[in-house]
């Protein structure tokens, strides 16, 4: 029995370590910043990769161009452990390198401070997403005539499950990016930025080259592969830019992405109309179709049928279409300097959503959306819970619903005329967006400064804590109530609806400020729903 018992171990023991070697659900991206990472700034990044749709593989190089805050004779980069490095150069000289789990440290000749190129070779079979875009990593697919159709993931893993790079949401390449990606000679590449050259068929393969100038976050640094063909248009922006509109579709499926392309473009004008230009004139604005749900990649969003709009009375609407698109100003163009903050970017994404039923519904539909996003919030762990996160310690629904909803009560708070005005200068100030990050304390700061309110408690008591505002309505005798609270983080405007119609309040923190109420029927507060609040009728 204990001999038996043994093997068996052993065999599990075995089995489990063989499983791990191949599951990447323990990655993840960002956290505290290493020492080796921080004296680095990346410039640049190139990729140039092989794809090799029959063994599922990918070989090639990734260059990177960085400058050294301070003198070092290592460097860390981030590699998923199932690529194998061939060769590492700095500055063209060769390098030894160690490759320990997913960490690439290279033992340099001292390097001083200032600007180097390090190239790193490398191969290998990449990870497959298990559900992407959550669990990422290389979907292979196929359309239904049988050609390779193939889309890549990285955010919540990190962009290290496809190239060594500095895995940190931290530090986008300056400079941009070039792509030079080699792929079976039928099948053509969509990536982002601009399309710079497409390779003459050489041994039945052909090189696309994607060149972006922009600062992009790591996990928009990617493409996707299929038989694809290309719907144009050209839009013009607020500031009068015309920018193409390019979707990279599947060849029976053109018609569908014309339509798409329209709904792309009325959803452009609404879109900034609240947050400013579309982001990325001197590029496009792209989309390509992938067998997976879509995400948000920076001038390539992608695109899948579950994501198929649907008729709302006597226009169309996809929450995903529309999601992924906001995020080309929440996330791609304004980006937090953390995962600690990864409620920006999804909260304002999620709260397009309201913004966009505003404009095709007016309040009601502003209203309804919001109603629905409240009912999502689980209100578990509190949004912010931290710095140096990392993304597994981070997401969850409450970075969509509850950053949503705390921008909604944001709006009230401050009001229309300073709200609106400032989320747009939120994305549009030089302070934040491209080449510069963003964390909750800045949102918080750029908030107060255009509202003249100390918004620091409000921002500390809904983001970083789990609490509730509390409002109790007291009935004195019949038709007089107090209406107050004991834990408002500052004064507060509230409605309050009574017989008489709607009572504008300012609830000032502590039953002692409590403000006198005459209604005939029992206050309702805060109509509307502006706040997350619970309210303790006595
Ligand atoms: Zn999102």
């Amino acid at each position: 029995m204990r001999r038996i018992f043994l093997v068996l171990l052993s065999f599990t023991t075995y089995s489990i370590a063989h499983t791990q070697d191949r599951d990447i659900s323990y990655v993840t991206s960002g956290g505290k910043l290493k020492p080796l990472q921080s004296i680095m700034d990346i410039r640049h990044y190139t990729l140039s990769l092989e794809v090799d749709t029959m063994t599922r593989s990918i070989a090639g190089f990734a260059e990177k161009d960085f400058i050294l805050d301070k003198p070092s004779d290592s460097l860390l980069f981030d590699l998923l452990h199932f690529y194998k490095v061939t060769r590492v150069l700095i500055d063209k000289k060769q390098q030894v390198v160690n490759h320990m789990h997913d960490s690439l440290f290279i033992v340099a000749r001292p390097l001083q401070t200032g600007r180097h190129t390090v190239r790193i070779e490398y191969s290998g079979v990449p990870p497959e997403a298990v559900r992407p875009p959550w669990q990422g990593g290389f979907t292979w697919s196929h359309d239904k005539h049988g050609n390779p159709w193939i889309s890549i993931n990285t955010q919540l893993q990190g962009a290290k499950i496809l190239f060594p790079c500095k895995d940190h949401p931290s530090d986008e390449p300056n400079e941009g990016v070039d792509l030079v990606i080699t792929v079976p000679g039928n099948l053509t590449v969509a990536g982002p930025g601009i399309l710079i050259n497409t390779s003459k068929p050489r041994n039945g393969k052909r090189t696309f080259h994607w060149k972006t100038n922009y600062t992009i976050s790591n996990y928009c640094i990617l493409f996707n592969i299929a038989k694809y063909a290309v719907v144009r248009d050209t839009y013009t922006t607020i500031d009068h830019h015309k920018v193409p509109v390019e979707f990279y579709s599947l060849a029976d499926d053109t018609a569908m992405a014309a339509r798409l392309v329209k709904l792309r473009m009325r959803d452009a004008h609404i879109l900034e109309k609240y947050f400013g230009e579309y982001p990325w004139v001197k590029e496009k604005m792209g989309i390509a179709q992938v067998p997976n749900s879509g995400m948000e990649h920076q001038t390539m969003i992608t695109y899948g049928d579950t994501a198929a709009p649907i008729q709302y009375g006597n226009f169309e609407y996809s929450a995903n279409l529309l999601h992924e698109f906001a995020h080309e100003w929440w996330a791609n163009k304004v980006t937090n300097t953390d995962w600690a903050h990864f409620w920006i970017q999804e909260g304002i994404a999620t709260y397009a959503d309201a913004l966009f039923f505003r404009e095709m519904q007016g309040e009601a539909g502003y209203d309804s959306t919001m109603v629905g996003i409240k009912a999502g919030i689980r209100n578990k762990v509190p949004v912010v819970q931290g710095e140096g996160l990392t993304v597994a310690q981070t997401y969850n629904g409450d970075i969509y619903n509850k950053g949503a909803f705390f921008m909604h009560s944001l709006r009230y708070v401050v009001g229309d005329s300073v709200f609106f005005p400032a989320l747009k200068s939120l994305c549009t100030d030089v302070l934040y967006p491209y080449d510069r990050f963003l964390s909750t304390d800045d949102v918080e700061k750029h908030f107060s400064k255009a509202s003249g309110l100390a918004l620091k408690t409000y921002f500390d008591f809904f983001l970083k804590t789990t609490r509730t505002l509390d409002i109790e309505v007291r009935q004195l005798w019949p038709g007089t109530f107090l209406v107050y609270s004991d834990n408002a983080p500052m004064n507060l405007p509230l409605d309050i609806s009574t017989d008489h119609g709607i009572e504008h309040l300012e609830v000032i923190p502590g039953k002692a400020k409590a403000v006198k109420i005459k209604s005939n029927t029992w206050p309702v507060v805060d109509p509307r729903g502006w706040y997350f609040k619970r309210v303790i009728n006595y």
